[in-house]
């Protein structure tokens, strides 16, 4: 993230914060508080400064001053000229709410819109269970979501940022640490794929499933949308574990990007509808489609290890996998008939949902 951040600065954050946020302000704050904020009210005097960024000191100069080295660019006399220096923790976290946000949703929307538009089971839209104007609204509660689960990841950002983290740049070729680098990516998925179980299956205890995870569960079928459509607390929850492991454990600042986005393509894909995988290890489309279908069963995210060992592991039916009986009346019918009997066990009522195609339900007329 310090790359990440370093780019924004340079091309956007530093033109930005020095604009709304000169150091021409830091004569109404109290000395105090400007250093209980690390605010800058340190090199206003553009010429000390520019005299300081020529000499030959000027990086040792930075790291005394604002703590920090530039990788990539130069600082330039815009990047002190904000009350908010860029080691200020408020504006490293203000800058990754916004970073993450923006890169949340760009995510969401193109991983979502491939996927609808090449893989997407576009015949799900006549399954009985599918809801009046869903696409829609799994849209418009993972956008407005999104903004408010990366302010809530922005604070493990900014930790990792201030060096509380194992993420490191420089791969150490002597002593094996290309194998290394390999293995991170299995013991990533390993840790993160319990985490995600731990996380999904405390979510459904009725008083936080009631109160955090219902929405996520009004898609009993799903388009690539409903990914990220989540309460923003839920959807921080379950990924607070890819979080964590690079707190504890070493992982290479580029495959913590890679496995960053792999994460969000794999949960848009396991919402797709397409049913490739029926390997009895993978936690692939038909075993989350299974989750949404039936909610007891398949809390994973990458593998059914853990619904194994937790008992919550529920093998997908041959129907799903097989073109004909897929999309069968018959199929369609056993599963509405299942899918009642968990709304009942689960939520109570079903008193939410709109169905677009079942002339039997109450609520769609
Ligand atoms: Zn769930
Ligand atoms: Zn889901």
């Amino acid at each position: 993230m310090d790359l990440v951040l370093e780019v924004a600065d340079h091309y956007v954050f530093d033109d930005l914060y020095a604009k709304v946020l000169p150091t021409t302000l830091a004569a109404n704050i109290p000395a105090k508080w400007q250093n209980l904020l690390g605010l800058n009210g340190g090199f206003s005097n553009s010429t000390i400064l520019q005299e300081t960024l020529n000499s030959k000191n000027a990086v040792k100069e930075c790291r005394k001053f604002y703590g920090q080295v530039p990788f990539l660019f130069d600082m330039t006399t815009t990047s002190f000229a904000s009350l908010l220096p860029r080691s200020s923790i408020l504006r490293e976290f203000l800058s990754l709410w916004v970073i993450v946000t923006i890169f949340g949703l760009l995510l969401y929307l193109f991983t979502a819109s491939l996927s609808y538009v090449f893989v997407f089971d576009k015949s799900i839209f006549n399954h009985p269970r599918y809801l009046k104007n869903q696409m829609a609204m799994e849209i418009k509660l993972a956008v407005s979501a999104i903004p408010w689960m990366s302010m809530l990841t922005a604070p493990w950002f900014v930790m990792e940022l201030n060096g509380h983290s194992k993420l490191y740049m420089k791969i150490d070729y002597e002593n094996h640490g290309v194998r290394k680098l390999i293995i991170e990516y299995f013991t990533f998925i390993f840790f993160t794929d319990c985490g995600v179980y731990l996380a999904h299956r405390w979510l459904h205890w009725p008083r936080v499933y009631r109160a955090l995870h219902k929405p996520h569960h009004k898609w009993l079928v799903c388009t690539p949308f409903a990914s990220h459509s989540f309460h923003p607390v839920d959807g921080f929850l379950q990924s607070i574990s890819y979080h964590i492991y690079p707190l504890i454990l070493p992982l290479h600042k580029v495959s913590y990007l890679i496995l960053f986005t792999f994460v969000n393509f794999w949960t848009v894909m396991i919402h797709d509808g397409q049913y490739l995988s029926n390997n009895p290890a993978v936690n692939g489309t038909a075993c989350h489609t299974v989750h949404h279908l039936y909610f007891n069963y398949n809390y994973g995210q990458f593998t059914t290890l853990w619904d194994r060992l937790g008992g919550s592991y529920r093998r997908p039916d041959d129907s799903l996998f097989d073109p004909k009986l897929r999309d069968s009346k018959e199929t369609w019918d056993a599963q509405v008939k299942e899918v009642e009997h968990f709304i009942k066990e689960v939520e109570g009522d079903d008193n939410d949902r709109v169905y677009e195609n079942d002339p039997n339900t109450k609520k769609n007329n």
